[in-house]
């Protein structure tokens, strides 16, 4: 099993059957991809996108479709939290639904087709100080004249010793990377939000049971994912419950539970524990030039996605924490590129004006 919510497959198409459509012809067709820059190498770009989810691959399409030639730089694991999601139902456009790892790799090919350039690396520096922007990523450093911040966000874990020393050992935060190995197991996933509900959901196909551990009385998930689980027949719920500890040497054989309502402890057998409280921002290399709410997610000026540094745009999960859907990110992805285009042509008017008004003092 994997040891965290990380995905291994490295590029959302890995693996996939999928049908390129021929491009059109116009101004609309992919240019060649460049070569893979190495090491010590610079590249130049109008945009450069920092997160390759729904908000990054969103914005790289319409960015790409305005001639700006992006940038993305997605990450080592790219495709975002829906790299580890199972049944997406409520994207629109699919009735029947869609696999995570299958819409992302339809929002990677459509990026790519009209030119956009990602490129499979971790950003692990910012200069966001003066234009143009400069970011590093495996060495290589990008200059763009615009960013959109588009990194989204993970997993939180409970933070008990035992959860660490027992991750990849039967303790995982992806029930669609780890469900398969608990077949016919007895499991339980902690949380009480939508993600909690849906992973005690999806793993109902291989566990035998599943015990959904919430440490309130009521959940905070929707509430026809509420009924699906209370009335699922492989769901036992167990409401005011904390995890204490998990017990086992090297593998997960059990739970030591605490209550909320009532003094005391029990103890709960299993042989595997889902994580599934809910997601942090990844925002580490921006800490330093961005600004960010309360609850650490990045700020954005409401009406546009500007940030607080002039020619920077945030979009998707890593800003916020309310409505956190694929939908939305996909949507603030669009309207970053939008302003990220429109910022662009307004500078681009300004330095026009200021060069002709030169020649005229001349
Ligand atoms: P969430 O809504 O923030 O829920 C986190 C849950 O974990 C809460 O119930 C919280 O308990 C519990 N929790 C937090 N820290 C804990 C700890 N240390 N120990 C035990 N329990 C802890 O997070 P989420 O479920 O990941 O959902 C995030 C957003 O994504 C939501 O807006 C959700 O609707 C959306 N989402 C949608 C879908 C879908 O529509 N298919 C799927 C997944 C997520 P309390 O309730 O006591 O605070």
């Amino acid at each position: 099993m994997s040891d965290d919510a990380t995905p291994k497959t490295k590029s959302p198409l890995a693996g996939l059957n999928l049908t390129f459509l021929e491009p059109a012809e116009g101004p609309q067709t992919a240019p060649a991809a460049p070569p893979r820059q190495t090491s010590g190498t610079s590249v130049d770009a109008h945009v450069v996108i920092v997160g390759s989810g729904p908000a990054g691959l969103t914005a790289a399409i319409y960015a790409a479709r305005a001639n700006l030639q992006p940038v993305v730089i997605g990450g080592i694991v790219g495709g975002g939290q829906l790299m580890i999601t199972s049944d997406v139902e409520n994207y629109p456009g699919f009735p029947d639904g869609v696999q995570g790892p299958e819409l992302m790799g339809f929002f990677r090919a459509q990026a790519e087709r009209f030119g956009a350039r990602i490129v499979d690396a971790d950003v692990d520096r910012v200069e966001l100080g003066s234009r143009p922007f400069r970011l590093w990523a495996e060495g290589v450093e990008y200059r763009a004249q615009a960013v959109i911040v588009a990194t989204g966000a993970e997993a939180i874990w409970l933070g008990i010793e035992s959860e660490t020393r027992l991750r990849g050992r039967g303790v995982s935060a992806c029930a669609t990377c780890d469900g398969f190995f608990f077949r016919d197991k007895e499991i339980a996933v902690v949380g009480g939000g939508d993600s909690a509900l849906e992973e005690a959901l999806y793993l109902t196909r291989f566990a035998s049971k599943v015990h959904l551990i919430h440490r309130r009385d009521a959940f905070r998930g929707s509430k026809i994912m509420q009924d699906r689980a209370a009335t699922h027949p492989k769901v036992e719920l167990h409401l005011n419950r904390t995890i204490e500890e998990v017990l086992g040497a090297d593998h997960v054989e059990a739970l030591r539970l605490g209550k909320t309502d009532e003094p005391g402890e029990e103890r709960l057998a299993i042989q595997g524990l889902f994580v599934a409280i809910g997601h942090r921002p990844n925002v580490a290399v921006f800490r330093d030039w961005l600004e960010m709410d309360e609850k650490g997610y990045l700020r954005n000026g409401g009406a546009t996605t500007a940030s607080n540094i002039d020619g920077v745009f945030v979009a998707g999960d890593v800003d916020d924490h309310r409505y956190r859907q694929a939908v939305t990110a996909a949507g603030e992805g669009c309207r970053a590129a939008i302003d990220a285009e429109r910022w662009l042509e307004a500078r681009e008017a300004e330095a026009e004006k200021t060069e002709a008004g030169a020649v005229t003092v001349r």
